[in-house]
């Protein structure tokens, strides 16, 4: 959105006493941002993110952007909504399983019936036109295999760890997922990060710190040695310190790769 577009946006907000926003994470993300940096009172009372997990950086900007919490909703362009995050539940979501199957397979193509990961296939209830039945979603998660405290019998997966497409490769060729995680530990310090894939094993990570944090220096040299700790033998990393990660349409894309 312009700059225009994201004050009138605003606006109608706080004209219309709008409770509920949903949206696109690198849509909702970057109007937050906004309104911090711009000092833009906001005050929806809850934000349905789709189209990517929000992640720990993003749940801190919507807080501070729009003073309310954000909850993930796990849908697709084929199969609609599948599945919401429970406020009660630690981020994890509720499947909404009286609308579809959801199953999480192995390599195998054999269901999981444990808390290991696996990947996602579908199973729609609604669609009479175009039956979708053990639809390959591709994005990986695992069952967590407890009744969750708000009652609800809707079973619960964890938050969707990235599609089967969202993976870097070492040098040995291997890949490596969830590779996020050190930037979940130091939301505070960062505002967004992206990959961009030069060959296997050679990555260049785009960090774009949170300069309100007087301390956000720390949290980089934390990024830096975390990676350098956990895959210093397997990817040449390189750091690019940037004042924005550019969403694509809305969407938030992890890892991109150098054309
Ligand atoms: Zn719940």
């Amino acid at each position: 959105m312009t700059t225009e577009a994201m004050l009138e946006f605003a606006r109608d907000i706080d004209r219309n006493g709008v409770t509920y926003l949903r949206g696109y994470a690198g849509a909702l993300v970057e109007f937050a941002q906004f309104c911090i940096e711009n000092g833009i009172s906001c005050y929806p009372k809850i934000c349905s993110v789709v189209s990517n997990p929000i992640d720990a950086i993003g749940r801190r900007i919507i807080q501070e952007g729009l003073h309310c919490d954000a909850f993930d909703v796990y849908g697709s362009n084929e199969c609609q909504n599948m599945a919401h995050e429970c406020a009660q539940s630690e981020h994890n979501l509720h499947v909404l399983s009286d609308l579809r199957h959801l199953e999480i397979l192995d390599e195998q193509q054999q269901p999981i019936e444990d808390e290991s990961e696996g990947v996602v296939y579908i199973t729609s209830f609604t669609n009479f036109i175009m039956p979708l039945i053990r639809y390959r979603q591709g994005d990986r998660t695992n069952w967590i295999k407890k009744t969750c405290k708000c009652g609800l019998p809707f079973p619960l997966i964890h938050r969707i760890k990235g599609r089967e497409s969202n993976w870097l490769v070492d040098k040995n060729g291997q890949k490596v997922f969830a590779v996020t995680s050190p930037f979940f530990d130091v939301p505070n310090f960062i505002n967004g990060y992206q990959y961009v894939v030069h060959a296997p094993g050679k990555v260049t990570i785009k960090i774009n710190p949170n300069k309100k944090n007087p301390d956000f220096e720390k949290g980089i040299e934390y990024i830096k040695d975390s990676y350098s700790k956990q895959y210093g033998n397997r990817f040449d990393f390189t750091y690019e310190i940037v004042d924005s990660i550019p969403h694509d349409d809305g969407k938030l894309r992890i890892i991109v790769f150098e054309k």
